[in-house]
């Protein structure tokens, strides 16, 4: 287990920003990339392409190394049918952005939700309701979070003017990435995942919960808990938006998904961290 551990993989994944006009896409692929904020609005004329490098702590796959390309777009009222598989073809994510202050804003989220399992199926999906730092619609907020929970996607409040949770919902995504193409493969699983499935067998469990349970470092729990929910042995169970302005979780063992490797015996000193 040690071993695989030890190893650095690298690897491209496309993702696709998209959602309606002057919500912030265009803001937040520059705050990511290049932590700049500037007021003016400027159209974006058909795709951008930027990138950025995530480091993933991915165990027990190992480290991880992800270039996450990132594909801005234009609201979709300028956006010819043609050019929908030229934004989200080949995605491994899709963040899907809309103004917080803006109820306006839910429809064409809704829309490029749609659009985005058409093309990519089931793909993570982020829901960024961007503009945090200014006042906030409670609509936006319980219209986005219903289908965040309808569509398995993770809602952040970011504001790209601040960079609050920009980052963070970026880096969230590509461990779902991550999560999704590992899932494929067969991955042993170890005694934390084990520890994770006991204490999720009987009630839905925060991520908080969970940590106080098998005290591995926040990214390594993170990273076992998005394996585990698309190999299907996990499944979130609600999903508030916390003080903090991310996702709130609580999950569930499903009592599904493939045989678990049987549990090695070896205590806390066998643990990959
Ligand atoms: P796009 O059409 O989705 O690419 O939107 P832009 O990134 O061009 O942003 C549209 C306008 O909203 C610009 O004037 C930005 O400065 C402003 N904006 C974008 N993000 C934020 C934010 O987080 N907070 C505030 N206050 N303004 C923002
Ligand atoms: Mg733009």
């Amino acid at each position: 287990m040690a071993t695989a551990s030890e190893s650095i993989a690298q690897w491209k994944a496309k993702v696709s920003l998209v959602g309606g006009t002057g919500v912030g896409k265009t803001s937040l692929i520059r705050r990511y990339v290049r932590d700049e904020f500037d007021d003016r609005y400027i159209i974006t004329l058909g795709t951008k392409v930027s990138k950025r490098v995530v480091d993933l702590e991915f165990p027990p796959a190992g480290q991880l190394r992800v270039d996450l390309t990132l594909w801005d777009t234009m609201g979709e009222e300028f956006l010819r049918p043609t050019l929908y598989d030229t934004v989200l073809g080949g995605a491994k994510g899709v963040i899907v952005v809309c103004d917080v202050t803006d109820p306006k804003s839910i429809d064409p989220l809704m829309s490029w939700i749609d659009l985005g399992r058409r093309v990519r199926g089931d793909v993570p999906i982020q829901i960024l309701l961007n503009k945090s730092d200014l006042i906030r619609s409670d609509e936006v907020v319980t219209r986005s979070l219903r289908i965040g929970r309808q569509q398995q996607a993770h809602c952040y409040l970011t504001s790209a003017k601040t960079g609050g949770n920009v980052v963070g919902a970026f880096e969230d995504l590509a461990r779902r990435i991550a999560a999704s193409t590992f899932a494929e493969r067969k991955i042993e699983m170890d005694d934390v995942s084990h520890d994770i499935l006991a204490t999720t067998a009987t009630e839905p469990r925060s991520v908080q919960d969970i940590l106080a349970k098998t005290r591995v470092p926040l990214p390594a729990l993170q990273s076992r808990l998005e394996l585990l929910t698309c190999q299907g042995h996990l499944r979130v169970n609600s999903m508030e938006i916390g003080p903090d302005g991310r996702p709130f979780l609580k999950y569930v063992a499903t009592g599904q998904g493939p045989a678990p490797a049987v549990a090695s015996s070896g205590g806390g000193a066998s643990r990959t961290p």
